[in-house]
C-alpha cells in the first residue's frame, strides 16, 4: 500500500475546491496537513480566516490532523510563514501542493497590466516562493514532494486566459528544472492539471460537463504524487471526471541543412520540419 501517513504535508489555496478535496484527503490517509487559504475571491479580492478554519474544523471532526495557515503564498514572507507554520506545528514539511489560485479572464486585447501580474504573482510567483522557502528543509532531510497545479489553458491555450495560461504554463517549466535539480536529493516535483467543478470554473465550462468533475476525482493523483513510493518526476498530468493522463512535448524528426537556410528554403521544407509522423519525446539538446 502506498501512503502518507505522518508525513507533514502542506496545501495552499486549501480553503475550497480542488485544495480542500486534496487536504481531506490527505488527512484521511494519516497526513499531517496545513490548510492554507487567504480566504478571499476568486479574483484575489479581500481574505479572512474562515475558509482555512472550516477545512480545518471538517479535518479533525473526522479524526484527522490539521493546522490552518491564512498567509498569502504571493511573497516571500507569505511563504516563508506558510512553511514556518508546518515546521513550528509539526517539526517538518515533506510535501507541498501548491494549489492557491485566482482567476481574471479577459480577452488579450482588454487585459490590463494589472490583470496580468495579479494571476501571474499567485499562480507562478506564490508557487516559486512556497517551494522556495521549503526547499532547504527537503534538501536537509534528502526527501520532498513538490506538486504544482497546471493546467490544461497552460498546455494548450484558453481564449480568454492569457495571464493565467502564462502562469500555467511557467509551473510546468518549473517543474521540469525542480526534477532535475532534485533528482539527487530524492526531491520530486510533478504537476497536476485538473479539471473540476469548483468556484474557478463555475461559469466557464457548460453544467453538464461540470456535473461529471467533481473535484474528489483529481485528489487520489496528487495523494499518490506526495507519497514515498512515487519516485516518478518531472511529470504533467491531466486528471478529471475519473480520467487520469500523462502529457509530454514530443518534437518531430525535423530535417537538418547543411547551410544557413534562406526563408524561402525554410517555406520550401516547413511541411518537413513541422510533420509530427515520427515524432519522439522531446529532449533538451543542451541538457
Ligand atoms: P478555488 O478558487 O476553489 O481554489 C483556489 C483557492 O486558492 C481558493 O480557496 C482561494 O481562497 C485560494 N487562494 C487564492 N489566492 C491565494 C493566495 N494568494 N494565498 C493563499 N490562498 C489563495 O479553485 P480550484 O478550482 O479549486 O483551483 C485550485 C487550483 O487548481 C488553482 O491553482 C487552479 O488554477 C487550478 N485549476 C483548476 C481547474 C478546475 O477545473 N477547477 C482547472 C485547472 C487548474
Amino acid at each position: 500500500m502506498v501512503g502518507v501517513k505522518d508525513r507533514v504535508v502542506v496545501v495552499t489555496g486549501a480553503g475550497g475546491g480542488l485544495g480542500r478535496e486534496y487536504a481531506m484527503l490527505l488527512a484521511r490517509e494519516g497526513a499531517r496537513v496545513v490548510v492554507n487559504d487567504l480566504g478571499g475571491a476568486r479574483d484575489g479580492s479581500g481574505e479572512s480566516t474562515a475558509m482555512a478554519d472550516q477545512v480545518v474544523r471538517e479535518i479533525r471532526e473526522a479524526g484527522g490532523d490539521a493546522v490552518a495557515s491564512y498567509d498569502s503564498v504571493d511573497t516571500e514572507e507569505g511563504a516563508r510563514a506558510i512553511i514556518g507554520t508546518a515546521v513550528t506545528e509539526y517539526g517538518a514539511v515533506h510535501g507541498i501542493v501548491n494549489n492557491a489560485g485566482i482567476l481574471r479572464d479577459r480577452a488579450f486585447h482588454k487585459m490590463t497590466a494589472e490583470d496580468w501580474e495579479a494571476v501571474l504573482r499567485v499562480h507562478l510567483f506564490g508557487s516559486y516562493h512556497v517551494t522556495s522557502a521549503a526547499w532547504p528543509y527537503f534538501r536537509e532531510q534528502r526527501y520532498g514532494r513538490v506538486v504544482m497545479a497546471a493546467s490544461t489553458s497552460g498546455l494548450f491555450g484558453n481564449f480568454g486566459q492569457a495571464n493565467y495560461g502564462s502562469a500555467k504554463a511557467g509551473l510546468v517549466g518549473l517543474v521540469n528544472t525542480l526534477a532535475i535539480e532534485g533528482s539527487k536529493h530524492n526531491i520530486t516535483a510533478n504537476a497536476v492539471a485538473p479539471m473540476a467543478a469548483t468556484r474557478m470554473t463555475e461559469d466557464v465550462a457548460p453544467p453538464e460537463m461540470l456535473a461529471k468533475l467533481p473535484p474528489e476525482q483529481v485528489a487520489p493523483l496528487v495523494g499518490y504524487l506526495l507519497t514515498e513510493e512515487c519516485t516518478d518526476t518531472g511529470m504533467t498530468l491531466v486528471a478529471g471526471g475519473g480520467t487520469y493522463y500523462r502529457v509530454q512535448p514530443f518534437q518531430s524528426a525535423g530535417l537538418r541543412f547543411e547551410q544557413t537556410p534562406s526563408m524561402d528554403d525554410v517555406a520550401a521544407q516547413w511541411h518537413t520540419i513541422t510533420d509530427m509522423t515520427d515524432a519522439t519525446p522531446g529532449v533538451n539538446p543542451v541538457g
